[in-house]
């Protein structure tokens, strides 16, 4: 008994994605004698349902769990990812990836992109800078095989990352979690109770009539925000004149027949937003994000219709959103995880890895047990600044793919030609401009690759270079590019196609897709 009392009770609202992968992470690193995590979801309400794309930190997130690969691919019908391509970003008819891996080698110290500009500047240069990438060759030849862990390998330049059907990654988490102790009350939550006083969360009341008390309470109820939107009333901050879409039409459809399983989801900018295709093994999770000062959703509709590899599976489902994020995340005893905290449109793949980073960071910030369950104000602070650099990060990096575009003529992305851009992204898109300098974090998205990858792809020019480079024999410098490039090229031969790979390694039940 005293030992209960002694106990945190973490009450977790909603389980979606957000909800699973936060029972699971706090039930597999917090001590089970010192926290107890209840999770509290409807199923009357269920899940958003979409969500599929994921980036290669997901992995380190379900090894962490101590998740099988293949079991969880299989669970989740789930196909591998090197990047993502996007197709008439910068202008109609262009394409290019974002791959989950280096560009080229940093010889001499240098950063490979310096190299290539200079060789390019030389007139000696003629691939374009997505020649050199690992990811990027396997993904345009449908190739997939695991990285090498010997970093001598050019087979350990590069990562991947997940599709998985959403209606089953939360479910496969909440069978892992509950086997280890995180304990699920299903129903409806119909009000908060709160203390007078200090205004903190002391229990969900339940349609049923039952009540749930707690003493540190995470709101992953989606888009509602029941806690810490509505109950706690935190404010919202909208971005919506920098990302303009709000609504997402999404459908899933048949893979074409014999077409193989491609290892990249694909992002096709269209007139008023644009389309995401995602290969799973059983199907292809398709969607138009669009803008509705910019398009009807009949229209919407009929462009995502008319853009399918395969027949249908259902009618058209219809999502409205505003991108932007809650104010803080985490206010008195209560942090929100996922939709409940905010959104940012799936153009990256990076909501989930929001929820991991938040679920990883709470693990790390959690409040300690004990008698006295007073919360430390610098941990609910710690967390909002960690939460909010990762917003902002990602926010800059979306609305680089808009603003650089050369799709004139078009209203949505005249718009975003011209509109002003935050600080933060000026600066990093003047710095690249000047001496094709790029952001590296040590934490958090995105890395240093993946901002050339879009700077690049998106058409932008540096006019100058690290003068480092200019140090450097040019002979020299051209045989290690086609040294680079015949390396690739070999290695790229040797990997077996994905669908091949999927089969051996983690088909569902299902048949995938030849
Ligand atoms: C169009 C679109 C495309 C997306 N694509 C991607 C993508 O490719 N990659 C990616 O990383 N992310 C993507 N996302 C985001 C991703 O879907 C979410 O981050 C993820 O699904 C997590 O959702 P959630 O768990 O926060 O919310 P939900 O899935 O909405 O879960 C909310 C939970 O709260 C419960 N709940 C709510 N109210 C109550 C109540 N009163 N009582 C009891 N329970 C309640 C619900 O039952 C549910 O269990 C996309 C989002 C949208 C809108």
């Amino acid at each position: 008994m005293a030992e209960q009392e002694s106990k945190l009770r973490v009450v977790i609202l909603g389980g979606g994605t957000a909800g699973w992968m936060t029972a699971a992470g706090l039930v597999r690193r917090l001590p089970g004698d010192q926290y107890d995590v209840t999770l509290v979801e409807s199923d009357e309400i269920g899940i958003v349902g979409v969500g599929e794309a994921t980036l290669p930190h997901i992995k380190q997130f379900n090894d962490m769990l101590g998740l099988d690969e293949a079991e969880f691919m299989r669970a989740t019908r789930a196909t591998f990812k090197l990047g993502i391509e996007f197709c008439g970003w910068d202008r109609p008819g262009d394409r290019y990836i974002h791959p989950f891996g280096a560009f080229g080698e940093p010889w001499g110290g240098v950063q490979f992109q310096h190299h290539w500009l200079r060789l390019r500047a030389q007139g000696r240069e003629t691939s374009p800078f997505q020649a050199y990438s690992l990811a990027v060759a396997a993904a345009r030849a449908d190739a997939f095989a695991l990285p090498d862990e010997n970093l001598a390998s050019i087979r350990s330049t590069y990562s991947y990352a997940y599709h998985f059907d959403s209606g089953l990654y939360a479910p496969f988490l909440r069978s892992w979690a509950m086997a280890r102790g995180a304990k699920r009350i299903e129903g409806r939550v119909a009000s908060v109770e709160r203390n007078p006083e200090t205004g903190a969360v002391l229990s969900l009341s339940m349609q049923s009539g039952e009540r749930v008390a707690g003493d540190f309470f995470v709101d992953c109820s989606g888009f509602r925000s029941l806690l810490l939107g509505s109950e706690l009333g935190v404010g919202w901050e909208d971005w919506r004149h920098w990302l303009p879409c709000d609504r997402a039409l999404a459908v899933p459809c048949d893979h074409a027949s014999g077409a193989g399983i491609t290892p990249c989801t694909r992002s096709t900018a269209r007139r008023a937003g644009w389309q995401w295709r995602i290969p799973l093994q059983h199907r292809i999770g398709n969607g138009y994000i669009f803008s509705s000062d910019f398009i009807s959703q009949e229209e919407a509709q009929e462009v995502l219709l008319a853009n399918l590899d395969g027949a249908p599976q259902n009618e058209p489902r219809l999502l409205r959103f505003a991108p932007g994020r809650r104010n803080v995340a985490w206010a008195s005893n209560c942090v929100a995880v996922g939709l409940a905290s905010g959104f940012l449109e799936p153009l990256e793949s990076t909501s989930i890895f929001l929820i991991q980073a938040a679920v990883v960071d709470l693990i790390d910030l959690m409040p300690s047990p004990g008698p006295d369950r007073a919360i430390d104000p610098r941990l609910a602070d710690e967390f909002n600044r960690l939460t909010t650099m990762h917003y902002e990060r990602i926010r800059d990096f979306l609305i680089l793919h808009y603003v650089a575009n050369r799709r004139e003529g078009e209203p949505l992305w005249d718009y975003l030609r011209a509109m002003p851009l935050p600080d933060s992204l000026a600066h990093k898109m003047a710095l690249f401009r000047a001496r094709a300098t790029a952001p590296e974090y040590q934490f958090g998205l995105f890395s240093r690759d993946s901002w050339l990858s879009v700077l690049f792809g998106q058409g932008l020019s540096p006019v100058g270079h690290d003068p480092l480079a200019d140090g450097f024999d040019l002979a020299l410098i051209d045989s290690k590019c086609a040294d680079f490039k015949s390396r690739v090229d070999g290695a790229v031969d040797a990997m077996p196609s994905h669908s091949d790979f999927i089969a051996g390694y983690c088909a569902a039940t299902e048949s995938v897709a030849a």
